[in-house]
């Protein structure tokens, strides 16, 4: 592995790993609840060191971990497949649309890949009880991971959560603290707990190796893509780590001389969550307003990695748009029909995403597109329920079967 140092986003301060756990000292004391992050930090590596060691032809991943391999939990993740979406493509007018299916991670979600590398530094350190909010991906990832490596997850969840999601996160053997309340509340309230009853917490972008660990999804695009960056990375948006992790893996890659532009990233949030799109196409922050959708995932009124998110779109020459409830069961539909898989709606927002851009020409039909399917749809299948009409019995003889 190389070695690395966190350096502060907003200050620019760089610190030693150990030096600092969460944010940066001087600028997460201006952290208050319902305001996004301030002094998120990211670990840069010895990119001089990682140019001359990685080899295109055995390539050694570990250069670019912030935790020595020696300390991962025996619970791969990761690895998924980037599939060409062709049937998908044609119906949406693109010729070089390719899907990274996340879904398959081990509890379903991209979310693995954060709770792994949080659960990794956990052993490095010694630490037994992990803690985190979630609107549930997040929850259910850390509860299995901790499961596998023997450690204690508590978990703070809003008690609108999916019921999937609910059952996994107990299943597992967290201890589940139901709010009464939005996340935002659980996010607040889990960071009230480490602040005074201990344990690590992996809150998304407070901890800083929850980017590093969603970076990976980039790295593992650049290596099944033959080692090219796609033109464009379509990620669902709600707290933006997923896309800052997405951004930083890229970013990462540029560092070390592997890739020579960024691909563009694509922000996709749900018309009621809109707090990082506003920001992006005004330049000015607000929250959310009235954050309720069925893409559980992506709702969130005070994205905590809002400052990260714009950077990422912005460096990166892409853009943001939002997607309605509506739209997002249409493009589910559309995503199971023409591919084969089934993503949770925030999922499908990207594909909900993709109708628009087509409309609106705002990427060329023959650019390479990759869509990021962040989520399982089984972890909540009351979603779609209501947009499909299930069959009614009919009595065991084939006379009863009519119209197929
Ligand atoms: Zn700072």
């Amino acid at each position: 592995m190389a070695s690395f140092r966190y350096r502060c986003f907003d200050c620019g301060r760089t610190f030693e790993r150990d030096q600092v756990r969460y944010l940066c000292p001087h600028c997460g004391q201006t952290y208050r609840p319902g305001q996004p992050l301030a002094g998120v930090l990211e670990a840069l590596y010895d990119y001089k060191y990682i140019a001359f060691k990685f080899k295109k032809k055995n390539p050694d991943w570990s250069l670019f971990s912030a935790v020595d391999p020696k300390h991962f939990p025996n619970f791969p993740v990761g690895n998924t497949p980037l599939i060409r979406a062709e049937r998908l493509g044609q119906e949406l007018g693109f010729n070089d649309l390719w899907i990274k299916n996340d879904g398959l991670n081990p509890s379903g979600s991209l979310k693995d890949r954060a709770s792994f590398l949080v659960v990794a530094e956990a052993n490095r350190q010694g630490e037994n009880r992990i803690v985190t909010a979630s609107t549930g991906n997040a929850a259910s990832a850390l509860a299995a991971v901790c499961a596998a490596a023997g450690k204690q997850a508590i978990i703070f969840v809003p008690k609108s959560a999916p019921k999937a999601k609910l059952v996994q996160i107990v299943l597992y053997g967290a201890r589940v603290v139901l709010v009464d309340g939005t996340y935002d509340d659980a996010f607040r309230l889990s960071l009230e707990y480490t602040q005074q009853r201990g344990g690590l917490n992996r809150n998304t972008a407070y901890h800083p190796l929850t980017i590093e660990g969603k970076k990976t999804v980039a790295l593992e695009i650049f290596a099944q893509n033959g080692f090219q960056p796609p033109d464009a990375v379509v990620v669902p948006v709600g707290d933006g780590v997923i896309i800052s992790g997405v951004y930083k893996g890229f970013w990462d890659l540029q560092q070390a001389k592997l890739i020579k532009r960024i691909p563009r990233l694509i922000c996709i949030q749900a018309a009621t969550s809109d707090a990082i799109h506003h920001f992006i196409k005004t330049g000015k922050y607000r929250n959310a307003h009235k954050p309720h959708t069925i893409a559980d995932s992506i709702s969130v009124r005070t994205p905590s990695n809002a400052h990260l998110a714009k950077r990422a779109v912005d460096a990166s020459g892409g853009f943001s748009l939002t997607v309605t409830d509506r739209e997002m069961l249409a493009a589910q539909s559309l995503l199971a029909k023409a591919s084969g898989i089934f993503a949770e709606p925030a999922a499908a927002a990207t594909v909900a995403g993709l109708v628009k851009i087509r409309k609106d020409h705002t990427l060329p039909r023959t650019a390479q597109i990759v869509l990021l399917i962040t989520g399982h749809g089984l972890k909540d299948v009351d979603a779609p329920l209501n947009a499909i009409h299930l069959p009614k019995p009919v009595a065991p003889k084939l006379s009863a079967v009519r119209g197929i």
